[in-house]
């Protein structure tokens, strides 16, 4: 079999027919979400809170998204610096879900990244738990072990249905709306709509193996994530270790004996990011991520407290940051996160600065600090996809630039535009209309009601 330059089967021209079939219909929702991820989370609940019959689709059997699929156990996002002191923006449905979090016992107090902004680490079996809590409160039903597959549209511009993969066969769901929250846009690309991929050549953000370490000795350990970088420089110098990039986050959970790792960039054979829709990108990526992983933890047994550490977790998949991104009425761009923009149509806002994963590297760009409000508002728009009708597109493949989803694409902005898009499906059914044609001061003021923060002139929600 040939291969392309970056290592991949070349596409074959040749294929088989596949014999037409009557599929089963699994059921006919008024609102159905593929993917559990934070942006899947929050629109299945806001949907189903505005009294909406809501089935969320997953493809694992557990919620969270990248959060606990890729062992990521930390929200960032939440938060934004706003003229130089630290406010939590993000409220609403994501308020709901770390207070369950926390009544686990499974949510660390907000830490400082780089002294500018906060995040908040998490204990991913309390977050699968609570989130399962939180879509039985609102009484979503969910689907898990299901891969969607693929659609049948009625016309050009209206899913009829998804298909799903489940172990019983091939299932069809109907829905009135469809919210596309599979972070890779499947639902949107198979109905047509427009995307885009990674950076002008088309290369996304380098995906990472995330794992966490146990055994580690608290005491000893201290502040050991201020030395990393500093043993690192050291270890490369001697010659005794090498890294994939430069920037490693090795941080406590909430028990000092554990502490999770994102230290790993995963590459193809010619050194681009490995690209989370090509199968056989993925395929590499998993095992050169845990092999990555071991080699981390090569070196970090070398650090004081570290010595009888061993990794107690490797997640079920390789983290993935970026891949497509569908296009929408407006494009969040680098300048909007960096100019702090604000939209008349604002259904949320995002607080984190661009976080770009690019070759050897981890490079953050704030918006001026503390002259600036820090946090830029998301315009409904950006959930509305082009050449789709009864669809919303939440969570980081909404409609962003490349740059700007270096940003919106964390936990924080995913619930946001979430809890928007669910709202938003529920108010054009309830009005009979296309989501795009929805009165955008109706869906601003419902959030506003329902505890979300969407900038505008609503006050800035205090503490953190
Ligand atoms: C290594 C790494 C580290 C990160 N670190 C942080 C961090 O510290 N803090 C932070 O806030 N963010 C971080 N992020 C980013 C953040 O985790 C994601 O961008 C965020 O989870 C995106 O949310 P989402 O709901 O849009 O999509 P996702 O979290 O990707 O969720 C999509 C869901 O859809 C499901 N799905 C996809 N396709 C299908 C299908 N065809 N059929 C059925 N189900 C499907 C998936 O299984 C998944 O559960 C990190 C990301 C990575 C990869």
């Amino acid at each position: 079999m040939d291969r392309s330059p970056s290592g991949n089967r070349s596409v074959s021209t040749k294929t088989i027919q596949e014999p037409a079939r009557q599929i089963p219909l699994y059921g006919e929702y008024e609102v159905a979400v593929l993917g559990g991820g934070p942006a899947g989370i929050a629109a299945a609940v806001a949907a189903a809170r505005a009294g909406r019959r809501t089935l969320l689709i997953e493809r694992y059997g557990f919620l969270g998204g990248m959060g606990t699929a890729a062992g990521v156990t930390n929200f960032c996002g939440l938060h934004a610096n706003v003229y130089g002191n630290a406010h939590r923006v993000v409220q609403g449905i994501a308020s709901d879900l770390l207070a369950r979090i926390d009544r686990l016992d499974g949510l660390n107090a907000p830490h400082l990244i780089l002294g500018k902004i906060f995040a908040q680490a998490y204990d991913t079996a309390a977050y699968k738990i609570a989130a399962d809590d939180l879509l039985a409160s609102y009484k979503v039903d969910i689907l898990f072990h299901a891969l969607a597959a693929g659609v049948v549209m009625n016309g050009d511009r209206r899913v009829d249905a998804l298909m799903v993969e489940t172990k019983a066969g091939r299932r069809a769901v109907r829905a009135g709306v469809f919210i596309d929250c599979s972070g890779d846009g499947d639902l949107a690309a198979w109905a047509g709509a427009p995307f885009e991929v990674g950076d002008a050549q088309g290369h996304p953000l380098y995906p990472s193996m995330m794992f966490r370490l146990n055994g580690i000795d608290p005491d000893k350990a201290g502040d050991a994530w201020r030395t990393i970088p500093q043993l690192m420089e050291q270890a490369l110098a001697a010659g005794t270790h090498s890294f994939p990039r430069k920037s490693a986050i090795v941080r406590p959970q909430r028990s000092g004996i554990e502490w999770r790792v994102n230290f790993t960039q995963v590459a193809r054979p010619d050194g681009h990011a490995v690209n989370g829709i090509e199968p056989d990108d993925l395929t590499r990526g998993e095992i050169e991520g845990r092999r990555q992983a071991l080699a981390a933890h090569q070196f970090l047994r070398t650090v004081p407290g570290f010595e009888k550490s061993y990794i107690v977790d490797l997640p079920p998949q390789l983290g993935i940051r970026e891949t497509r991104r569908i296009k929408g009425g407006y494009q969040l761009s680098g300048e909007d996160v960096l100019g702090c923009a604000s939209f008349g149509d604002s259904v949320g806002v995002n607080g984190w600065p661009i976080e770009a994963h690019v070759a050897g590297d981890v490079v953050f760009t704030f918006p001026p600090i503390p002259e600036s409000r820090g946090y830029n508002e998301l315009p409904y728009r950006m959930l509305v996809p082009e050449g789709v009708d009864n669809l919303l597109v939440a969570g980081r493949c909404a409609s962003m630039t490349h740059e700007g989803q270096s940003a919106a694409r964390v936990s924080g902005a995913c619930f946001a535009m979430g809890e928007a898009a669910g709202s938003a499906a529920a108010l054009a059914l309830a009005g009979n209309r296309m989501p795009r044609d929805i009165a955008v001061e109706k869906l601003q003021e419902t959030l506003r009601q329902q505890g979300a923060f969407i900038g505008r002139d609503q006050a800035v929600p205090e503490g953190l």
